[in-house]
C-alpha cells in the first residue's frame, strides 16, 4: 500500500497562544480542523539549535550532543548557526555533529526521498540533514544547495537568497516558492520540511503581541496557506499528513532589565569568572583543576535576584540535577542556568516576563518558552480533537518514522503520538505521571529554592517549567 506523504512545517518560536482565528486563520482552520496538541514541550535549553537536533533525532541532548546554540568542545568555540563549522565538527576528532541518526538519514537509508527548504540559519537547517540526502535548500548566511550540482539552476529560478527583514519576508516567502513550486509540484518526495524563521527574528528585537510581530504572523500564515493550495492543485492533500510545531515557545523581557549583552559578566566578580568558560550565555565549563571552585560559582548565581532555575553536576549545592534537562552528554556544561520568570502581562498584554535576560526571546524554562506548538492535519490523523496528553519536539522523529510504516529504534527517546492518529489511543486514555523536583540551598542572608515540573509517559519525560528564587532574610 502507497504510505501518505508527510510534511513537516516549523514555525520558528510561535506560541501556541499566538494563533488565533484573527492572526493566523490559515493555521487556526487546521487546528479546528485536525488535532491541536495544547501541552506541547520543546527541550532544554529552549533554543534554535537544540531543538533543531531533538526533532531531527528524537532523542534529548544527552544523546544527540548539540547541548546549546554555541558549542564547546576541546577547548574550542564552535558557532553552531554557521553549517562550515558543523561540517567541519563533523568530520573533526570532536565528532560527529549528532551521536544519533537523523530522521532524514533513517528514511532515506530506507528508501524515502527527503527534501527541505529553509529559511532558518543554515546550521540550523544542517541538523535537519547533516549527511545531505535528498534535496535542501537553506536562505542563510551563508546559505547552501544540496546537492551543490543543483546549486546553479536553483539560484536561477529562485534568485539568490534575500537578505533578512523585519518581518522576515522575503527569506520566508523565498523559502514557500521553493517548496511549493519546486519541491512539492515536481519532487513530490515522500517527507518535505519547511523552517520560518518567522516570528522569531521579528519578536527578537519587537516582542510577542508587538504589531511587527504580528504581521510576521500574517506572512507565515499566507505561506501555510499557499502550501495547502499548491498541494490541493496537485490532488494531494488526501494523502498528505501535516505536522505543523514550532522549536520552542517565546517570553518577553522586562524593560527594566540590568542586563545588558550577557547575565553572567555582571554576576561573577573577576577572579572567580577566571576559573571557567560561559559559552551560549548560560552554560559554564570550570577549568580542569579549578572544580573546588564549583559552590562559590553556584552561591553567586544563587544570590543574584534575577537568576532562576540552576542545574548542575555538583551535589548537596541546591542545584537541580542535569538529568532533568537530558543534558548528561560529554559536551553538556557543569551547570546550565537560567533567567528568573514570573507570569506577568508585557506592555502587550502578553503573558510571561523574563527577569534576567537582556531582550525578548528564548532559551530559558518558563512555561512560555517551553510550551510549543504542534498541530497534526491530514489523512492519517483525527479530526477536530483536542489532546492535552503532554507531548514533545522529542517525539516528532518516532512518529513520523511511524507514519511511514518504519520500525522505532529503541534508542529514541521521544515516543509516537498514536493518540493523535484515526486508529490510535483515546484522548485521555495516555495519563502522564506528574512530577516535581525541588532544590535548596540556606545561606547566612538569603535562601535559595527551585522547582522543575516534569511530566513523564513510560520513558518519555517533557520540562513543563522550572524556576528558581532568591529571598533575602530580614536580619
Ligand atoms: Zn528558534
Amino acid at each position: 500500500m502507497q504510505k501518505n506523504k508527510v510534511i513537516i512545517i516549523v514555525i520558528d518560536a510561535l506560541r501556541p497562544d499566538s494563533i488565533t482565528k484573527g492572526s493566523m486563520p490559515t493555521l487556526w482552520t487546521l487546528a479546528e480542523r485536525g488535532v491541536r496538541f495544547s501541552n506541547h514541550y520543546t527541550c532544554s535549553p529552549s533554543k534554535t539549535r537544540v531543538a533543531s537536533a531533538t526533532i531531527a533525532t528524537g532523542c534529548y541532548p544527552s544523546k544527540h550532543g548539540l547541548v546549546n546554540n554555541q558549542l564547546y568542545c576541546n577547548g574550542a568555540f564552535i558557532n553552531v548557526s554557521n553549517y562550515q563549522e558543523l561540517m567541519q565538527l563533523d568530520s573533526s576528532p570532536a565528532g560527529p555533529l549528532l551521536s544519533i541518526p537523523t530522521l532524514t538519514e533513517r528514511l532515506d537509508q530506507a528508501g524515502f526521498r527527503v527534501a527541505l527548504s529553509t529559511a532558518s540559519s543554515s546550521g540550523t537547517s544542517f541538523i535537519q540533514n547533516p549527511s545531505r540526502r535528498g534535496f535542501s535548500v537553506n536562505n542563510g548566511s551563508p546559505s547552501f544547495v544540496f546537492p551543490e550540482a543543483r546549486k546553479d539552476a536553483i539560484l536561477a529560478r529562485f534568485g539568490s537568497a534575500p537578505k533578512v527583514q523585519f518581518p522576515d519576508v522575503e527569506r520566508n516567502k523565498y523559502a514557500a516558492r521553493i517548496l511549493t513550486e519546486h519541491i512539492i509540484a515536481e519532487l513530490q518526495p515522500d517527507l518535505a520540511m519547511i523552517w520560518f524563521s518567522d516570528p522569531d527574528k521579528t519578536q527578537h528585537p519587537y516582542g510577542p503581541g508587538a504589531p511587527e510581530t504580528l504581521q510576521a504572523l500574517g506572512v507565515v500564515d499566507q505561506c501555510i496557506a499557499d502550501i495547502v493550495e499548491t498541494l490541493q492543485e496537485q490532488d494531494l492533500l488526501d494523502r498528505t499528513d501535516l505536522l505543523i510545531l514550532s522549536d520552542h515557545g517565546c517570553i518577553s523581557a522586562d524593560p527594566n532589565s540590568r542586563f545588558s549583552t550577557s547575565m553572567a559578566k555582571e554576576i561573577f566578580p573577576e577572579d572567580l569568572a577566571s576559573k571557567f568558560v560561559l559559552v551560549g550565555g548560560n552554560s559554564i565549563y570550570i577549568k580542569p583543576g579549578e572544580e573546588h571552585a564549583a559552590p562559590e560559582i553556584i552561591y553567586a548565581l544563587q544570590q543574584d535576584q534575577d537568576i532562576g532555575a540552576i542545574f548542575s553536576s555538583f551535589p548537596n549545592c541546591g542545584t537541580l540535577p542535569l538529568a532533568l534537562i537530558g543534558q548528561e552528554h560529554e559536551r553538556s556544561p557543569d551547570i546550565l542556568f537560567y533567567p528568573h520568570w514570573t507570569t506577568e502581562l508585557s506592555e502587550y498584554g502578553v503573558p510571561g516576563i523574563a527577569k534576567g535576560t537582556p531582550g525578548h526571546g528564548h532559551g530559558g524554562t518558563s512555561r512560555y518558552e517551553m510550551n510549543a506548538t504542534l498541530v497534526a492535519y491530514g489523512p492519517s490523523f483525527k479530526d477536530s480533537t483536542t489532546i492535552n496528553t503532554p507531548s514533545g519536539n522529542i517525539d516528532i522523529a518516532p512518529t513520523v518514522l511511524h507514519l511511514f510504516g518504519q520500525p522505532i529504534d529503541p534508542i529514541l527517546d521521544g515516543r509516537v503520538l498514536t493518540e493523535a492518529m484515526k486508529d490510535g489511543a483515546s484522548p485521555g486514555e495516555i495519563v502522564p505521571k506528574e512530577l516535581s523536583f525541588t532544590s535548596r540551598a540556606e545561606y547566612p542572608d538569603f535562601t535559595y529554592e527551585a522547582t522543575a515540573r516534569i511530566a513523564r509517559i513510560d520513558n518519555t519525560y517533557y520540562l513543563r517549567q522550572a524556576n528558581g528564587t532568591s529571598t533575602k532574610k530580614e536580619i
